[in-house]
């Protein structure tokens, strides 16, 4: 059996599944610019309302006026949303404005979490810890699926190994081993995973090429002016160029 995820219109694993935005939503000017520039190539639309940052005194994003945003810009061009949560008392605040819910990498094993986004049997995005081993992620994914929520989406975001040029280590051979054990969706972030944005069209290449379902992809309509990721974002023409 074929595990296909419906998300309004679009079906995520049955063919690939473009997902894209910036990585924290600062207003409804910077989503707006950016979602419409990018809408041509990208199926569901991504934006940080609450982001789990290193520092405390990073930016730590919109938080409610954040979803607000997204569901605003989401519904206007006619894209499905996901964003992260980090609080599982906020399941039922998140799942009232965004469509998929996505697990960072900080949060795979936070159970408790997993549990009440197994409850509210919304389509969940799980990326995998950074220092995860596939059956731990797979472990991970179980707690949802015990909850009575088989939605589930897998996604590679990169791995922390001795390696210091790229952000992270793109584990492409694992991915695709979660995924033909799982025979769940498994989608590619690049962004993350590299931090470079150079490596990522070739990296969505390689995804597509692999039989992957997808990639997720932070854009920003101007990277310098980013409050979160600035580095590794694209901009709008850079990714659109990546479709050519
Ligand atoms: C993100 O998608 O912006 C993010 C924080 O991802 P990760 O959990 O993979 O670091
Ligand atoms: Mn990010």
């Amino acid at each position: 059996m074929e595990n296909i995820i419906k998300v309004k219109n679009v079906e995520i694993g049955k063919g690939f599944v473009v997902m894209a935005g910036p990585c924290a939503i600062e207003s409804l000017a910077q989503l707006e610019k950016t979602a419409e520039l990018i809408k041509k190539n990208t199926q569901i639309l991504r934006g940080g309302a609450y982001k789990p940052r290193t520092k405390p005194s990073s930016f730590q994003g919109l938080k409610e006026e954040g979803l607000k945003l997204l569901k605003q810009v989401g519904d206007r061009l006619n894209l499905p949303t996901i964003t992260e949560i980090l609080d599982p008392r906020e399941v039922a605040l998140v799942a009232s404005f965004v469509d998929i819910f996505q697990v960072g990498t900080r949060n795979m094993a936070n159970y408790a979490l997993l549990k009440e986004i197994g409850k509210s049997g919304k389509p969940v995005m799980l990326k995998r810890g950074m220092s995860a081993t596939i059956n731990e992620w797979l472990s991970a994914a179980e707690y949802i699926f015990a909850e009575g929520n088989q939605q589930v989406i897998l996604c590679e975001r990169g791995i922390r190994t001795f390696m210091t040029e790229t952000r992270f280590t793109l584990d492409l051979a694992g991915a695709m081993l979660a995924k033909q054990k799982s025979g769940l969706p498994v989608i590619i972030d690049p962004s993350h995973a590299t931090g470079i944005p150079a490596l990522i069209p070739p990296m969505v290449k390689a995804a597509k090429a692999a039989g992957f379902d997808g990639i997720m992809v932070e854009v920003h309509y101007n990277p310098s002016q980013a409050k979160c990721d600035a580095e590794q974002a694209l901009t709008p023409d850079q990714f659109n160029e990546m479709f050519q």
